[in-house]
């Protein structure tokens, strides 16, 4: 019998909690604060720490230097033990992401678009896939909503967008903005100032932005919405208990089939059980389905929640081309914040492509002095030897560079199985990847390519270069518990508990059924707030 379901394991238990949260991230932030009115004793445990903005690489000169170490994005490179390990050896996208308060919008570049009402219906409007079962006019409050406490800056009145009231005036173009929105113009295609998660004035207690350089190591400023400085210190007020350095190991279940609680480490490494009436997963689309697998007994040999043997399936990635070049007049380099715009022109799909579904081009500013070395000796732009200081001063700064982010629909061989061999540092087996890219996504990234180019060109660019193969590794990880109202086509409901266990709701990414062409934290917390709202309407039927 595993250890979920042995009641003779010796163990410290803990006191028992109405609510427990697995995952301090954006979607374990945002169900806590959604939940708080209720006065539920709810405690959140999260594996890593809180991080100082004094520890922020962009407070010094080597900020670039420590996005390959500490603050590195892949969580095996980055290697703390509070993190830990993913083999990501199968699969062409790689992995990214952040353990402590805050996870992943500690690291996260705040580009902030929600999912379009056509994404939730794929399966109607374009016979792939499935439609989500509920619609994005469910979601619409829970986007506001959002928006309001994280702190939304961008333009009302894009005509390829849902419309919605940005909280703060947009980022500035800038030099990059002004010549892409110029390339763009000749072409006659779409574009928008992007919404994006910053604050542009003072909000809610909160610097504005001063554009200090790149916000994905973290914003030292306050001005970027890491959840850590948005929804927690809320939360945290209104009595949510938040325990760092709690790693969980596995839900346990009770002889009626119910979870009962956590088997966790705690800061000293002792193993504890946590008690609960509810326990709320949102450890990100690799942590969660890792912790289900985990929590496989005699009763549910195969994982928990997992009788449509779909957890850990559906892995969805975002593969995400960028398209670089260089012009001949100074642009906006490193300073931030790195997303000015976005071109929805080839978002909604058009059968003459030869693809279904579509993608966002989004555009960024440049990068910093080291990245554009090192990018560049590897190309030969950059030469040793006395011609090396001119060479450098033609592109430090000149960079401009395209994304296109594809959306991405759920395949069951893309998957998160639990590693045979590698584990954490407490013994817990690692998560494994297997994922390969779909004929349908080769084909939207060629296209998207191609007009990313032609982008570029029309910016006077040179030195056009598309990586293909060293994938971008956005860190959206989605797909792997999905959300249907078929208990054998899916894993939690359409509120977000699971089919097979009553009292288990997931949160996070993992319950997403198809991935749209945008980044999703907006949309991961605006559902995290409508599962929060549901259970609070269900209240009774909870702890029945
Ligand atoms: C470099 C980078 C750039 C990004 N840029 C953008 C962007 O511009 N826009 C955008 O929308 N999105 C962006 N993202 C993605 C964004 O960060 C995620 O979509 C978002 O954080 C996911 O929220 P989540 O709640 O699902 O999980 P996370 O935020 O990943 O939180 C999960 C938390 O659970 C904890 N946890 C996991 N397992 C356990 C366990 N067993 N015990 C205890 N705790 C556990 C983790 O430590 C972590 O803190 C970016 C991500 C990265 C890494
Ligand atoms: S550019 Fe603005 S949001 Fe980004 S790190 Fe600097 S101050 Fe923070």
């Amino acid at each position: 019998m595993a250890a979920a379901e042995d009641p003779a394991a010796p163990r410290l238990v803990d006191e028992v909690v109405d609510v427990l949260i697995v995952g301090s991230g954006a979607s374990g932030a945002a169900v806590a604060w959604g939940l708080v009115e209720t006065r539920l004793k709810i405690l959140c445990l999260e594996q890593g720490d809180w991080i100082k903005p004094a520890e922020f690489p962009t407070n010094g000169r080597d900020w670039e230097a420590r996005r390959y170490s500490d603050f590195d994005i892949h969580p095996s490179r980055r290697a703390r033990d509070t993190d830990y390990p993913v083999n990501d050896d199968n699969s062409v996208m790689k992995v990214a992401n952040f353990n402590g308060v805050g996870g992943g919008t500690i690291l996260f570049t705040a580009h902030f678009p929600r999912m379009h009402p056509s994404d939730f219906r794929v399966r109607t409007l374009d016979g792939v896939a499935d439609d989500w079962p509920i619609d994005y006019w469910t979601l619409e409050p829970y986007f506001t909503e959002n928006d309001r406490m994280m702190g939304v800056a961008g333009l009302a009145g894009d005509p390829a967008y849902p419309a919605h009231e940005p909280t703060m005036p947009p980022v500035p173009l800038g030099r990059s903005g002004t010549r892409y929105a110029q390339a763009l113009n000749k072409l006659g295609w779409h574009w928008w100032p992007s919404d994006i998660s910053v604050a542009t004035t003072e909000y809610d207690g909160r610097a504005k932005c001063i554009n200090l350089g790149h916000c994905t190591p973290g914003c030292a400023q306050g001005a970027k919405a890491s959840v850590d400085i948005t929804y927690w210190p809320r939360a945290l007020r209104g009595g949510v208990e938040l325990r760092t350095r709690c790693r969980v190991r596995e839900i346990v279940t009770n002889e009626h089939g119910m979870a009962s609680g956590v088997v966790y480490y705690d800061p000293k490494g002792v193993e504890r059980f946590q008690p609960a009436e509810v326990v709320i997963l949102a450890a990100n689309g690799i942590g969660t389905p890792r912790l289900l697998l985990n929590s496989a007994s005699a009763r549910f040999p195969n994982g928990l929640a997992n009788s449509s043997g779909l957890v850990g399936r559906n892995l969805m990635l975002h593969p995400w081309p960028q398209v670089t070049g260089h012009v001949d007049a100074e642009m906006d380099g490193d300073r931030g914040p790195q997303t000015v715009m976005w071109s929805k022109e080839f978002y909604e799909t058009d059968p003459s492509r030869g693809f279904v579904r579509g993608y966002t081009l989004q555009f960024g500013r440049g990068t910093g002095p080291a990245n554009e070395a090192i990018t560049n000796l590897g190309t030969g732009r950059l030469p040793w030897g006395k011609d090396h200081h001119r060479a450098y001063r033609t592109l430090l700064y000149h960079r401009m560079l395209v994304g296109v982010a594809c959306e991405d629909l759920p395949e069951e061989h893309n998957r998160v199985t639990l590693d045979p061999v590698l584990k954490d540092s407490h013994g817990i087996p690692a998560a494994k990847i297997d994922y390969a890219i779909s004929e349908n996504t080769r084909r939207m990234m060629e296209h998207g390519i191609a007009r990313a180019t032609e982008i570029l060109d029309a910016a006077g660019a040179k030195n056009i270069f598309a990586s293909r193969t060293v994938l971008n590794s956005p860190g959206h990880l989605l797909g792997t518990a999905r959300m249907g109202a078929d208990p054998e086509r899916s894993v939690v409901n359409e509120w977000g508990r699971c089919h097979d266990v009553k009292n288990l709701f997931i949160v996070d990414g993992s319950i997403w059924v198809t991935s749209g062409g945008v980044n999703p934290t907006s949309t991961i917390q605006a559902l995290a707030l409508y599962v929060a709202d549901n259970m609070k309407q269900r209240l009774a039927s909870l702890f029945d």
